[in-house]
């Protein structure tokens, strides 16, 4: 393969653009090598601009889960296009996919849609904040939440701690109020929650954990999260950003049984427009402007064309409810195809994988957190990554991430690509 025109592109992208990337993983920094630029994408395929076709095991990062170009989506973007683009007043489509995903989300009654994943995540805590008249939240080490101040902490010293700021510009007075949790560790956040009586507005959590790999709740984690919040009055935030209308219609709350008291949205439910929301019962929901006393806001919230790609991914994972457990099946018999030829190449690894979420770890003992996440090794995942990349198979340039699939990806696809790693892993 050639990556010429990438590498040429990409020299002219790091002139005027800090580090060539609009968002920094896209950059290869944690793999080395030149980031491939794009030049379009059908189905489960990406075709480059040095004329490569890959398969494609992203997405971008998540939101293609019916694949690349997919016609309704497009459909609606043109028909929507051609009507304007942004009015700054509301719509009745705006309405009409609240309405449906009202829904299909279960413990939900309103829903409020922001641009991004980040922008729904930091609303979904000043509401919380506002809602229990509380300052402090927790937080999961190696939990996502997009890169808004609160969720840029890191474990401070000590066993009970106040976090600090992982990134220069958030500052110290920010951190005090992020606490911070391992993942599974529910004693660890009951010890929180006592150090901090009264203070603790919400817990926020991805449901499955898909930013250190793959991470599922072990048995009862959850639960016992949940008895916590009721036991303290404390909000429980299901960031579902990634696992939402992807592991079932009506995401992790759906296919855990959990209830979370605010959820929030990104990813698939914009169809690949830049959309996030988020959505909590009426009770709390109220509380937001102009209904209730928190502020939240956006010109562009709401937009036409996003919501018109949005509601036609929505109406598509609705009217056919089997997309979930054909992407489950897809997942498992790839899971069941690395695993097969990684233990005949004698490759030691752990696979993780909830439904359509699969992380391959090159670590022979469990991950069921970020400090488990952490002990894979890099070395390999780099050249199983550019080993992969060759072999026309394009997955994640992070050891941290979740394969996404897509139920574009047909079975050929699939032995392809367990092929390819089979070939792959007698290098590493
Ligand atoms: C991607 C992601 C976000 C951030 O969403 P953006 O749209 O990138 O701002 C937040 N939470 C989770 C769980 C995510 O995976």
């Amino acid at each position: 393969m050639l990556y010429q025109r990438s590498s040429q592109l990409f020299a002219e992208a790091e002139k005027v653009i800090p580090g060539g990337v609009n968002s920094p993983v896209r950059a290869f920094k944690s793999v080395g090598g030149t980031p491939i630029f794009v030049k379009s994408a059908k189905g489960a395929y990406l075709f480059d601009e040095d004329g490569n076709k890959l398969i494609d095991y992203i997405n971008s990062w998540g939101p293609m889960i019916l694949g690349h170009a997919y016609e309704p989506v497009v459909n609606a973007l043109v028909e929507k296009a051609k009507l304007g683009t942004s009015f700054g007043m509301p719509t009745a489509l705006e309405t009409e996919i609240a309405a449906l995903a009202v829904s299909m989300v279960p413990n939900i009654d309103k829903i409020r849609f922001v641009n991004s994943g980040t922008e729904a995540c930091m609303s979904a805590i000043r509401l919380a904040r506002g809602y229990t008249k509380r300052d402090k939240i927790i937080k999961f080490a190696g939990c996502y939440h997009g890169h808004s101040d609160s969720f840029l902490i890191q474990a401070g010293s000590g066993a009970i701690t106040f976090g600090s700021p992982n990134s220069p510009g958030v500052t110290a007075g920010t951190a005090k109020d992020t606490l911070l949790a391992n993942y599974n560790d529910l004693a660890n956040v009951a010890s929180l929650f006592e150090a901090n009586k009264d203070e603790i507005a919400a817990i926020i959590i991805e449901p499955v954990a898909g930013n250190m790999g793959c991470i599922p709740p072990k048995e009862g984690f959850l639960e016992g999260l949940r008895q916590l919040c009721d036991d303290n009055n404390t909000l429980l935030i299901f960031d579902e950003v990634m696992t939402g209308f992807r592991l079932a219609s009506g995401g992790a709350q759906e296919l855990l049984g959990i209830k979370a008291d605010i959820a929030c949205f990104g990813k698939v439910i914009g169809g690949g427009l830049p959309v996030g929301a988020f959505a909590a019962r009426n009770e709390i929901m109220n509380y937001l402007a102009p209904l209730g006393p928190v502020y939240q806001a956006g010109t562009l919230s709401g937009n036409p064309l996003a919501m018109a790609a949005g509601l036609a991914m929505l109406q598509s994972l609705h009217s056919d409810k089997a997309i979930f457990s054909r992407l489950e099946e897809k997942t498992a018999y790839l899971e069941k195809g690395i695993a097969k030829v990684l233990n005949n190449n004698k490759i030691i690894h752990t696979i993780n994988r909830v439904g359509s979420m699969i992380s391959v770890h090159f670590d022979a003992n469990p991950v069921f957190d970020f400090n488990s996440a952490k002990n894979g090794d890099n070395d390999t995942f780099k050249k199983f990554f550019h080993g992969l990349l060759k072999e026309g198979v394009y997955i994640a340039p992070s050891a941290y991430e979740t394969w996404f699939i897509t139920d574009a990806l047909t079975y050929e696809d699939l032995d392809f690509t367990i092929n390819a790693i089979d070939k792959v892993s007698k290098d590493l």
